[in-house]
């Protein structure tokens, strides 16, 4: 499913011709592809609208040629697809709008002149198109996708300070050791204890004296979303559903934890490309990553929770190496401009794994592990190593869940089951503490 990048989005390369025009004291920026031999159908319509951006899929049985540009005052897109008629599938797009995307008032879509489909995007704030297309892979045909960026992007600890989902600590504030926080889960911040601060050392014995700790951040990363539905279970359950219920449950109960704060890469069903899933767990200075998917299979039989860390040299097993890649196979799926994907961020990514990070993840690998064998079948008996993309941050704890088989019908049922989603979530969050009550958050220092 995986096997190369060679089906990835093709840049376009030589194909481009990029002129510049001035259409009202506006830029005016065309991208043309080479015309196909026979009118291209529109097969199918998506829109995929979310705080990070709006998405808008086009899928044709040919590649399309598209100019573009943008107008102010209202602020609109325009959009001209050549090659195309229109029809009752593309007309679809204008019902698909909802009235709270967070960029995009309205579609108009009309037939601008014989062999010409003009759209027009009426936005609600100014936005940085990205156009590109996506050769066929998976179960898509080709893809001409819109993606809304908003010019002045919301900055994500403030957002979340504002909707009162991110506590502070001031520095110094004291409270004690994760592990002895267990039987006052409910309870609020203890107040400051009497005896002397200590600094938390990464000393492996548990201490029973109070210890300074700072607020520790969990980022919970579920798997896949928008285009790209991750594994699909018997029964028509896709794993980007299950996953971020999961995660969901898991950041709600994170919550009530007096010294945890949670940010989760993605909070509705749209795609968020590996790397940014990593970038946003630096950005809010994570001290955990945690992803969450669901395992699938050819044969229905295979189940099982497994528990994966990154690995320096290969894979632990050949189906760790097939789970990596099709796993990694999402930016792919899920779609990404490759031509204006951050490829400095990729390789400071893919680079700069470390040893340190690598067994800090075997250690929260492993309590977590031991947990969730408590309440589903273990696939492994043991932590897992492989490549996996979204696992790469080179200072950040990070491990990839696959809480089950969504492709065996009995996990596929538990999957969907409130009851099993929250066990899952309190065996995760369980094996998180564990870890912290041997592993204390060092004091922070850093310069990221
Ligand atoms: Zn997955």
């Amino acid at each position: 499913m995986s096997r190369s990048t060679e089906i990835c989005a093709k840049p376009l390369k030589s194909k481009i011709r990029r002129t510049v025009l001035k259409a009202g004291g506006t830029l005016l920026i065309s991208v043309l592809a080479p015309l196909s031999a026979r009118a291209a159908q529109i097969v199918a319509v998506r829109v995929w609208p979310a705080e990070d951006y709006t998405r808008v899929t086009l899928e044709n049985d040919a590649e399309l040629k598209t100019t573009h540009f943008l107008v102010q005052n209202p602020d609109r897109m325009v959009v001209d697809i050549e090659g195309i008629e229109l029809n009752p599938t593309l007309k679809e797009l204008v019902a698909k709008i909802q009235p709270n995307d967070p960029y995009i008032k309205q579609v108009r879509v009309g037939q601008n002149r014989p062999n010409v489909v003009r759209l027009v995007f009426d936005l609600k704030e100014e936005v940085t198109p990205q156009v590109f297309t996506l050769a066929p892979v998976g179960g898509y045909q080709h893809r001409l996708v819109f993606d809304l960026y908003p010019v002045n992007p919301p900055d994500p600890i403030q957002a979340m300070i504002e909707k009162g989902e991110w506590p502070s600590s001031t520095p110094g504030e004291i409270t004690p050791p994760v592990a002895q926080t267990k039987p006052q889960e409910q309870k609020p911040p203890l107040q400051p204890q009497p005896e002397p601060p200590q600094v938390a050392k990464a000393d492996p014995k548990p201490d029973k004296t109070p210890t300074l700790t700072r607020m520790i951040t969990i980022a919970l990363d579920p798997g896949h979303g928008g285009e790209d539905p991750g594994a699909t279970g018997r029964g028509g359950n896709r794993e980007k559903d299950v996953v971020l219920s999961i995660a969901k449950r898991l950041k709600a109960k994170i919550e009530q934890q007096p010294n945890m704060r949670v940010m989760l890469t993605r909070d509705a069903d749209f795609f968020v490309p590996l790397g940014v899933r990593v970038q946003k767990a630096r950005k809010v200075q994570a001290d955990l990553f945690v992803s969450i998917h669901a395992d699938a299979f050819v044969t229905p039989t295979a189940r099982g929770s497994s528990v994966f860390a990154l690995s320096e040299k290969g894979a632990s097993s050949t189906a760790a190496r097939w789970l990596a890649n099709k796993e990694n196979s999402a930016d792919l799926i899920g779609g990404i401009n490759i031509k204006s994907h951050d490829r400095q961020l990729a390789s400071v990514l893919l680079d700069l794994s470390t040893t340190a990070q690598i067994n800090d993840s075997m250690k929260l690998g492993s309590a977590v592990l031991s947990e969730i064998g408590g309440i589903n079948k273990l696939h492994k008996g043991a932590v897992e190593q492989a490549g996996f993309a979204v696992l790469k941050a080179p200072d950040i704890p990070s491990i990839l869940i696959e809480t089950a088989f969504i492709s065996n019908p009995e996990e596929e049922a538990r999957l969907t089951d409130n009851a099993y989603q929250d066990q899952m979530a309190d065996a995760v969050l369980k094996g998180i503490k564990k870890y912290f009550a041997h592993n204390p958050p060092l004091a922070r220092n850093r310069l990221t």
